[in-house]
C-alpha cells in the first residue's frame, strides 16, 4: 500500500495537483492521507475539498477546516486568516460544508496516528518544541504519528526522557524500522521554512518507508486568482517566499 501524505493545503488548487502529478509520477499511490487544513487562506476551497474526494482518502480536520464550518470560533484566529475564512465559507457548497463537518480530528491506520496537530491537542498544539514534542509520544498510541498544522517538515524521535528533531531528507526512502516516531510532511498550500515548493510525502508500507518530496508549481496563478478573489494581499504576498 502506497500513501500519499499531504498537509495543510489551504485551498492551493495549484499545488494541491502538482503535489498528485508528481507522486503519480513516482509510482503513484493508492490512498490519500490528509492531516487538516484542507481549506483557508488560499482561492480554491471548494475546488481542494472535490479534488481530495475524487481519490481514497483517510482525513482529519484541521482548525481552519473547523472554524470554516463553525465548529470553531473565528476569534483564536488572526485577521488575514479570519477574512479567508469568512471568504472560504461563502464559496462553499452544502456537501462541501457536511464533508467537512464530518471529518474526524483524529484516525488511526498502519500504525500511524494521525492529527493535524497533535495527539494530545489534535485541533490546535504545534509540535516545534522539545516539550511539545516529549508531550506528543506520551500522548500517542501508536507507533507513528503524523502531524500538520505547523507548515514545517520534520522527523521528530524519542531521545531518552525526551525528544529529538531532524530534518526531513529530501527524495530518499527513510527507513521506520520499529521506531517510534513523529512527521511532518510539510505544507502542501503554503509551506513555512523558506522553501515555496509544495512540500508532502510518500509512505511505502512494503518496505515501511516514507519519502519527502517538493515540487515547484505555478506561484503566479495562485497569486492572482487570491488578488482577483478579494483575498489579502498579504496572504498572496507570502507564498514565493515559503514563510
Ligand atoms: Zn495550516
Amino acid at each position: 500500500m502506497r500513501a500519499l501524505i499531504v498537509s495543510d493545503v489551504h485551498s492551493n488548487l495549484e499545488a494541491f495537483e502538482g503535489v498528485i502529478e508528481d507522486a503519480q509520477k513516482r509510482g503513484g499511490f493508492d490512498e490519500i492521507w490528509s492531516l487538516g487544513d484542507l481549506v483557508g487562506y488560499g482561492p480554491d476551497p471548494g475546488a481542494c475539498v472535490d479534488l481530495l474526494r475524487k481519490h481514497k482518502n483517510r482525513s482529519v480536520a484541521g482548525n481552519h477546516d473547523l472554524a470554516a464550518v463553525g465548529r470553531l470560533s473565528l476569534e483564536a484566529f488572526n485577521t488575514y486568516a479570519a477574512s479567508a475564512i469568512h471568504w472560504a465559507v461563502a464559496q462553499l457548497k452544502e456537501d462541501h460544508i457536511k464533508y467537512l463537518r464530518d471529518l474526524p480530528i483524529r484516525v488511526e491506520t498502519e500504525d500511524f496516528t494521525i492529527v493535524h496537530g497533535s495527539p494530545r491537542d489534535p485541533v490546535w498544539e504545534y509540535v516545534v518544541s522539545v516539550a511539545a514534542a516529549t508531550a506528543s509520544f506520551l500522548h500517542l498510541g501508536t507507533k507513528r504519528c503524523l502531524v500538520g498544522h505547523s507548515h514545517l517538515p520534520f522527523l521528530c524521535k524519542p531521545q531518552g526522557q525526551s525528544a529529538a528533531f531532524f530534518d526531513f531528507p529530501l527524495d530518499r526512502p527513510f527507513a521506520l524500522k520499529n521506531d517510534r516516531i513523529i512527521i511532518n510532511p510539510g505544507s502542501v498550500g503554503q509551506p513555512r521554512d523558506g522553501d515555496a515548493r509544495a512540500s508532502y510525502a510518500l509512505y511505502n508500507s512494503k518496505d515501511k518507508s516514507v519519502t519527502h518530496h517538493r515540487v515547484k508549481y505555478d506561484v503566479a496563478v495562485t497569486q492572482k486568482k487570491m488578488k482577483e478573489r478579494g483575498l489579502p494581499g498579504y496572504l498572496a504576498d507570502r507564498l514565493p517566499h515559503g514563510r
